[in-house]
């Protein structure tokens, strides 16, 4: 007898994992299993009836092929033919706001992460080595190395960057009164940050999440590290029970205890991205060895040195246009800040329950203008303290005590010489002699030499 309603499913697509969530009408008995020639996954549901189809299934880009099932004694069974080989895994989510009862089914394909980060990294990186990361499940690391310096002082590498757009897939994030979801805008503000992070010589950007997926907090910090990242910047836009609350944030990790009674709720939120994720469960293990290397790592200093530098120069960028939540950088225990030797912070663009925050939130000029303040605090910490062997380090030797001589600016929509000259702190005739410019002339897409200031 079937009595368990497999109502709806859903598909969501990362470049090296393949979700697929169904609705339940009560918690299910189930198996998965995996047969060969050709090869399909199997998942039988005791007790189950199908009451959704899977035709409106975007799955083209997934391994698999087509979705088939077929009912005997009260047993349903689920089978997903495979164009690719799988490393398959299920677990079930217990309801919370959004939805109920869930079983969900991961198809993870090793492969095809590498591919992923290969095309994601910048045409002037040197190219990625493929062959040796293809099996490991994680996104490999791109080798971050500059264009050589003229003198031939032999290869330097970029700063890497990783931008962490919070939350994906199956978990929103904070949703506005007008629907707006924080996992969208914050994937839209991560991207035009690469946009203008890749633009820079000297820098090189990884996304942690480029899509509507969802990746845990362990692998996001994760996957900073094995891109050997300078600095991890993770983007997020509040939520909050009253609409009143306002302003945007910058947060470093404390290990002791929020700053503020909203640190403590808001990391606890953002933590929870982990149980509606489903790995709670499983990988708490892993967990606490993260923990432990994050307790052991005497380097954990520096990089908590260098997050309080970086994060107070964006949060005062930040406040030249927008509300700031609080005066000062404000600490709490957020899990994705916890990479031991990464410096790392995250942001929170605004009250996305604000009706004027989730408004501003939704405009492109309002992320571009967020994006370019975390930029300008990147580089400008980066000018201040640049790694050893980077290009910018390199670059900082040759062009003297001024911060901002080595950058480049690609002209966008709207700027103007004036507002360029202004930001970067040149005036608008040395802007025009660095780039053999008359009159008042730039177009979209042309990238400005920024002279010494
Ligand atoms: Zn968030």
């Amino acid at each position: 007898m079937a009595n368990v309603d497999v109502q709806n499913v859903r598909a969501w697509l990362a470049p090296d994992n393949t979700r697929l969530v169904f609705d339940i009408s009560a918690p299910v008995e189930h198996r998965i299993f995996m047969l060969e020639s050709p090869d399909r996954v199997v998942i039988d549901v005791r007790n189950a009836q199908l009451k959704t189809e899977f035709d409106h299934l975007a799955l083209a880009d997934s391994p698999v092929s087509s979705i088939r099932h077929s009912h005997s004694d009260g047993t349903l069974r689920i089978v997903l033919d495979l164009k690719s080989h799988v490393k398959p895994k299920s677990f079930d989510l217990p309801p919370n706001d959004q939805f109920g009862h869930r079983l969900v089914i991961d198809l993870e394909t090793p492969s095809n992460a590498v591919a992923a980060q290969a095309a994601s990294a910048t045409p002037a990186a040197t190219p990625v080595n493929t062959t040796a990361a293809t099996t490991t499940s994680e996104v490999s690391t791109p080798v971050a190395v500059a264009t050589p310096p003229a003198n031939g002082k032999g290869n330097l590498r970029d700063i890497v960057i990783a931008i962490d757009a919070g939350h994906g897939g199956e978990d929103p994030g904070a949703v506005g009164p007008n629907g707006t979801r924080e996992k969208d805008v914050v994937l839209a503000i991560a991207r035009e940050l690469k946009r203008l992070i890749d633009a820079e010589q000297g820098y090189q950007a990884v996304m942690i999440r480029n899509g509507d997926y969802f990746v845990s907090l362990r692998n996001r910090v994760l996957r900073a590290r094995q891109a050997n990242a300078d600095l991890f910047v993770s983007i997020h836009a509040d939520g909050w029970k009253a609409p009143t609350a306002r302003g945007a944030s910058v947060w470093v990790l404390s290990e002791r205890g929020a700053s503020s009674e909203m640190g403590r709720w808001l990391a606890s939120r953002e933590n929870s991205s982990d149980l509606i994720g489903g790995v709670g469960n499983v990988s708490l293990e892993d967990k606490d060895e993260v923990l432990a290397s994050v307790l052991l790592d005497m380097s954990m200093t520096a990089s908590r040195t260098g997050s309080r530098e970086v994060a107070h120069i964006i949060h005062s960028n930040i406040g030249q246009f927008a509300r700031m939540h609080k005066p000062n950088v404000e600490m709490a225990n957020f899990a994705v800040l916890r990479a031991p030797d990464v410096p790392s912070i995250l942001i929170e663009t605004g009250f996305i329950t604000n009706p004027q925050e989730e408004a501003q939130l939704r405009t492109s000029a309002y992320q571009q203008r967020m994006a370019k303040a975390i930029m300008q605090g990147i580089q400008d910490y980066f000018w201040q303290k640049p790694p050893d062997m980077t290009w910018i380090a390199w670059r900082k030797t040759q062009g003297g005590a001024v911060a901002g001589g080595n950058r480049t600016h690609r002209v966008q929509p709207g700027d103007t010489l004036s507002v360029i000259a202004v930001r970067n702190g040149v005036s608008v005739s040395a802007l025009r002699a660095a780039n053999q410019i008359n009159g008042d002339q730039i177009r979209v897409g042309q990238v400005l030499r920024i002279p010494a200031g």
